[in-house]
């Protein structure tokens, strides 16, 4: 199962999707937040409108009471304020909405302050700063506060107002409160936040939902580009986008279509111009091979007659001999690549044994006329592979050659390896070596390194060799570094072996 990084960075529409979902939330968050806000700024405000306005009918009703209470007898006095609370708090049918706290006479020992109030509210839980603003002056005061009440386990919202009244009689203040609840505005608000809740939830997920739908509307026919650009990158140039409509899907697989078909003609052109040039190679060495043959036969009779000629005219038969056959080979060698660049090359199979070709070549009087010593390496054991001997030989004798002809190197090393799979026969020498540029074009048509370093080859040898590798389902690979001399391994997969080679590890590295 694809991990959710791979998901994250593969798709887009989990992109897409995600990044909606999220910065929806977050808008619908802060719009929800401030909406709630003005809400619970409303609620609160017309609650303390109306009940500064019912709190204040509440104070001129006590104060007229007060202004006409006569007595100055304390405890008549009292029963008078007493009274007075009931009457203000009792409610005429309706449920009452606050509770009426009144201290005084304030003029008393602060700390025996009488309390009378409607309800059984908890102790403190009138504010201190509203208590200490009313009985300091004159005026109406109000804040929010928690009303706790007795028996009732949370403390509910409210709001606190309050006044000072004036017993013009006895010459006493008392302070009176108003504590109205906003149970009812807390309830709404509550109701508000859940409905803003639900709400902003199934809208985050149907944006979402949205997103999804629209992003794979875009993504679909791109995925089906992507399909056909991969077929089309695999060999299949007939592929083609549907296009449908006008739109920017239609119009970008209108485009796809035209630069595929723009591409297919110029690899059907550029593939018809190299199988031209492949046949005019082919035919070209054709031709020059029954002129050069005659030619051929020409020179050799006046090489062979060079003895009676002068010596300038000699040594001209002599040119003309060599350069013959290098013409000759090359003629060869471009007849046989041709041959393989039309797909033309046969391959006759026989079981064969590498280390006993490794041991013939081994043998080859050309390197032995140059003095160089050969070593042979894990040729005891023999690596038997289904090969073409003429093509494999020819692999061999050339790598030695080269070696002898190119390196410089007194000593020339052939190494016969196996595994499951496949056997491998190694050339290395410790000579001139191949630099880095030359180990990648050592392979190149026509190639050769310094000229100052050429002998005369045609620079077609390895090109073939690496055509005749490959013809066995095998390679063949160069590496080498300048002054640490090169090698060159030839692998061949054994007859049940896979075609899949183990890496071949370069002595070099
Ligand atoms: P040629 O027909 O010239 O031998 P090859 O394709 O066999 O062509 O080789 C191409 C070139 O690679 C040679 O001209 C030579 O410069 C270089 N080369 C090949 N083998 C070696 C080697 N063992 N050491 C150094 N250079 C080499």
């Amino acid at each position: 199962m694809p991990s959710l990084t791979s998901i994250w960075r593969r798709s887009i529409q989990a992109r897409v999707v995600t990044s909606t979902i999220v910065l929806s939330a977050l808008v619908i968050s802060l719009t929800g937040w401030a909406l709630l806000r003005d809400v619970a700024t409303g609620l609160a405000d017309g609650r303390r409108v109306a009940a500064i306005s019912e709190a204040r009918s509440g104070f001129d009703y006590a104060q007229t009471q007060l202004d006409a209470a006569v007595e100055t007898e304390p405890a008549t006095q009292s029963q008078t304020l007493t009274r007075m609370v009931d009457s203000l708090t009792s409610s005429r049918g309706a449920k009452r909405t606050y509770e009426l706290v009144l201290e005084g006479p304030l003029s008393k020992d602060a700390g025996q302050v009488p309390v009378r109030s409607s309800a059984a509210i908890e102790q403190g839980s009138l504010p201190a700063d509203i208590d200490k603003a009313v009985r300091g002056a004159a005026g109406t005061y109000w804040r929010y506060s928690d009303l706790a009440l007795l028996g009732s386990a949370e403390a509910e919202p409210s709001v606190v107002v309050g006044s000072q009244l004036r017993a013009p009689g006895t010459g006493d203040t008392y302070a009176m409160f108003y504590l109205f609840s906003m149970e009812d505005q807390q309830a709404t608000l509550d109701l508000v936040r859940r409905a803003l809740m639900l709400g902003g939830l199934a809208m985050v997920l149907m944006v979402g939902g949205v997103a999804w739908l629209v992003s794979r509307q875009v993504l679909d026919p791109v995925r089906l580009a992507r399909r056909i650009a991969e077929r089309y990158a695999s060999g299949n140039l007939e592929q083609r986008m549907h296009v449908n409509g006008e739109d920017d899907i239609a119009r970008l697989s209108t485009s796809f279509n035209q630069m595929a078909a723009s591409l297919q003609s110029q690899i059907r052109r550029l593939e018809n111009l190299s199988r031209l040039q492949q046949r005019f190679v082919s035919d070209v060495s054709h031709e020059l091979r029954t002129p050069l043959t005659t030619v051929q036969m020409a020179s050799a009779v006046l090489y062979d007659s060079r003895t009676r000629f002068d010596p300038q005219t000699a040594r001209s038969a002599e040119l003309l001999k060599g350069e013959l056959d290098r013409f000759e080979s090359l003629l060869a060698d471009l007849l046989d690549l041709s041959r393989f660049d039309a797909g033309a090359a046969d391959l006759e199979l026989d079981t064969i044994d590498l280390a006993r070709v490794a041991k013939q070549a081994a043998d080859d009087p050309v390197v032995a006329r140059k003095g160089i010593e050969i070593r042979l390496v894990g040729v005891a054991r023999p690596a038997v592979v289904e090969a073409d001997i003429r093509r494999i030989d020819r692999i061999v004798r050339n790598l030695l050659t080269n070696a002898a002809k190119y390196s410089g190197s007194p000593v020339i090393e052939i190494e016969v390896a196996q595994n499951e799979q496949c056997v491998s026969l190694s050339v290395r020498d410790f000579g001139v070596g191949l630099t880095g540029d030359e180990n990648l074009r050592v392979f190149d048509r026509f190639w050769r390194a310094d000229p100052a370093r050429t002998q005369g080859g045609t620079g077609l040898g390895l090109a073939i060799s690496r055509e005749d590798a490959a013809l066995h389902g095998g390679t063949l690979q160069a590496w080498g570094r300048p002054g640490d001399g090169s090698e060159f391994v030839l692998t061949i997969p054994k007859p049940e072996g896979s075609a899949k080679f183990p890496a071949i590890v370069s002595v070099f590295a």
